[in-house]
């Protein structure tokens, strides 16, 4: 009885539809159609994507291929230098072997910002690589190294020691042939001093006139000089934030803030505006190396096939506390 009637309501409907409409409605279904097949390809991956995260935020997972929730923000800082955060060229690669080894696709802080915001996963385990400070061996010596493996970063640079010439760190025209090379160029503060908090005795004038120095002079100088370059994300100087700072880089445009906390992206989980990331140091006896393996491994959590979203958010949530 029900089919009947959904076939009879079915059947008085198309004979209701004006031949107006169909001489509408038939030549714009073959359009969309045509869009699609023809964007269909090129999106392919993005629109698969796109669709299981949604299907899977609602409980069901259609396609075959697994969903990766988790994605960990690597931080290096100079090669061959002093200091435990600068690495050997023969360990930054050795590194990178170790990405392509296990599969693990190299996406750029843009994409990853862009999944956050849609609480889309990907369906590889994905990572993405950030390149911090203003030392000369990272267009000369790192740089060469990402391109042999074809793998994009962001550079955070500070930019009081940009200079025209310089001796120990970057010139604009460096930064200019990253960009041109598909790198990603953004803020890292002027002077790479602390600046989240006011010091002891200084008044709220200089605070303030210190912390537009930091996040809006700083911009300037990278817009100025990288002409049509964009700058939407900033890094903390040593990882330091408060409350006030986040809410001034906020207010100031920028529409996505970088600590140092090492914990991994997780794609379930609402936008904040701070991604984390972690810090690579030197490698030493006392676990470097099962640190940034652990790392790797947060990469390729999938997400439970007939897991319903909500719980695995519950569950994400209660594990904070
Ligand atoms: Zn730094």
């Amino acid at each position: 009885m029900e089919i009947y009637q959904k076939i009879k309501r079915k059947d008085h409907h198309s004979k209701t539809l004006p031949m107006l409409n169909k001489q509408i409605l038939y030549p714009f279904a073959i359009f969309i159609l045509f869009i699609l097949l023809h964007f269909g390809k090129k999106y392919k991956a993005e629109i698969k994507e796109i669709t299981s995260s949604w299907l899977a935020k609602h409980g069901y997972s259609v396609f075959s291929q697994p969903l990766y929730y988790k994605v960990p923000i690597l931080c290096f800082h100079n090669i061959g230098g002093k200091g435990i955060y600068s690495v050997t060229g023969k360990e930054f690669r050795s590194y990178l072997q170790e990405i392509h080894k296990k599969k693990i696709q190299v996406i750029s802080l843009r994409k990853l910002y862009e999944h956050s915001q849609k609480s889309q996963f990907f369906h590889q385990p994905s990572l993405v690589i950030t390149v911090d400070d203003d030392y000369k061996n990272i267009v000369r010596v790192l740089a060469p190294i990402l391109r042999e493996f074809r793998y994009t970063a962001t550079f955070f640079l500070y930019t009081q020691e940009i200079q025209k010439n310089p001796q120990q760190g970057t010139s604009w025209s460096d930064l200019q042939r990253l960009l041109q090379e598909g790198f990603d160029v953004q803020n890292h503060s002027h002077t790479h001093i602390s600046f989240h908090n006011p010091r002891m005795f200084a008044s709220r004038f200089l605070f303030q006139k210190r912390m537009s120095l930091e996040i809006i002079h700083s911009r300037e100088l990278f817009e100025t000089n990288l002409p049509k370059h964009r700058i939407w994300a900033f890094a903390y100087p040593m990882g330091y934030s408060s409350p006030e700072l986040k809410s001034s880089l906020e207010k100031v445009g920028y529409e996505l803030q970088l600590g140092t906390d090492g914990i991994p992206v997780d794609l379930r989980k609402p936008f904040t505006g701070i991604f984390q990331r972690y810090t690579i140091q030197k490698k030493t006896k006392f676990g470097r190396d099962r640190m940034f393996q652990n790392q790797l491994k947060y990469s390729s959590e999938k997400i439970p096939k007939s897991s319903s979203f909500e719980n695995l958010r519950h569950r994400s949530f209660v594990s904070e506390k």
